[in-house]
């Protein structure tokens, strides 16, 4: 083909991700790979009656056009769920429906971002994070990441040398792909940060509730003075990803300019599905569906944690995650983690190898495994596997 595309096509690779997603989908695959929640736990039957009972009662809202902001009663339970588990004060008219938190980190890029403006990012972030900023011609600037968060003096030292950045994008709760959190004094530190540089800071929180141990922190935005923090959340996983609906809340002033980007891009989100889950939201209980989430992730967490303990070599190093859906692995550095994973494939066992988390640095020592889809036996099996090759790599 001899089409002119644009130049955002062609500085953009497909995803290694969505790639080996398309490998693993073979039944006999044991993938670590995605991020993707355990579908045994959809509450399909509920999700039946409330589909009918949907239709029944509101059939003809449910298939119209709606408003671009969303479903009321759904931006009221969220403004309040936010302010109980996150210390955020908002109320329905800061937030916005999305098409997933997805389109929240999108259309922030949309709002934001000119070809050549600056992003500060963590070392390593969310590889579709990237992706969609990368589409608006950005530049990243990786700041210096530890475990608990981004390094608030790397992050003034970098503001210093980039004072024209447009943009700081976080992810404060068990992180894509660490697992990690941030503590408490780093998290009021960037709040400050960007009240006094006016740098808005995109705050994607879509773990945060799936918290099976230790205690749960203020949210960035609860240190907020300035108005300067923008939040995004998620249906997907505390109830199913195939909804794609998420949010982002922020100051009123900045969500009308979000609205009017949205337009543009889907009018509004899915009505029906913004609906359905309203009606599930009324009718059941989401706190006892989590409960029963985080006991098998919790599950599906130590069995892999124990199997790794046993397996890997002593010099491979992992992050022991509170919550979220993943593990972080670090090899010796002069072990290359996409070698590691060419041999697991083979083998039929996947994981994400690190370098694409990275913006600019593009370590190869790193891999990132999932824990919640998998069931217990072949979450042993995989990582025994997956040991094995490591110890030929680490100790021959
Ligand atoms: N942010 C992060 C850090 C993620 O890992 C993901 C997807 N797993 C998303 C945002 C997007 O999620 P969704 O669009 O399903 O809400």
């Amino acid at each position: 083909m001899s089409m002119k595309f644009a130049k955002r096509v062609s500085d953009i690779q497909s995803s290694e991700v969505r790639e080996l997603l398309k490998l693993t989908e073979q039944p006999d695959f044991i993938s670590f790979a995605g991020g993707l929640p355990a579908p045994e736990l959809f509450p399909v039957d509920e999700i039946l009656k409330v589909n009918e009972l949907l239709l029944k009662e509101d059939g003809e809202a449910a298939l119209q056009y709606s408003t671009t902001e969303g479903h009321e009663p759904l931006r009221e339970w969220i403004a309040e769920r936010m302010n109980q588990r996150l210390q955020t004060n908002f109320d329905k008219d800061n937030i916005l429906i999305t098409s997933g938190s997805q389109q929240a980190i999108d259309l922030t890029g949309k709002i934001f971002l000119d070809e050549g403006d600056i992003v500060f990012c963590e070392s390593p972030t969310y590889l579709a994070a990237l992706n969609a900023f990368k589409a608006y011609g950005c530049q990243f600037v990786e700041i210096a990441t530890d475990e608990d968060g981004m390094i608030m003096e790397d992050l003034e030292a970098k503001i210093q040398e980039y004072p024209q950045v447009k943009l700081i994008y976080v992810i404060p709760e068990f992180q894509n792909p660490t697992g990690l959190s941030w503590n408490l004094s780093r998290r009021q530190k960037l709040a400050e940060l960007s009240g006094k540089y006016q740098i808005p800071v995109l705050e994607d929180n879509p773990y945060g509730e799936l918290r099976f141990e230790g205690e749960a922190l203020p949210s960035i935005r609860h240190f907020d003075q300035a108005g300067t923090i923008l939040c995004t959340g998620t249906f997907s996983k505390i109830f199913c990803p195939g909804y794609r609906i998420g949010w982002l809340a922020g100051e009123k002033e900045l969500l009308q300019k979000y609205t009017i980007m949205k337009q543009g891009t889907d009018l509004h989100s899915n009505t029906k599905a913004q609906r359905e889950i309203a009606v599930y939201l009324q009718q059941y209980d989401i706190d006892a569906h989590i409960t029963k989430i985080l006991a098998l992730y919790r599950k599906r967490r130590d069995t892999m944690l124990q199997k790794m303990k046993e397996t890997f070599p002593k010099e491979v190093s992992y992050t022991h995650p509170e919550g979220g859906l993943f593990i972080w692995v670090t090899l010796p550095e002069a072990i290359d983690a996409t070698q590691i994973l060419q041999e697991c494939l083979q083998e039929k066992v996947a994981f994400v190898s690190g370098e694409t988390f990275y913006a600019t640095s593009k370590k190869r020592n790193t891999f990132r495994l999932n824990f919640s889809s998998m069931p217990e036996d072949r979450i042993e099996t995989g990582i025994e596997k997956l040991g094995q090759v490591l110890v030929k790599h680490i100790q021959n």
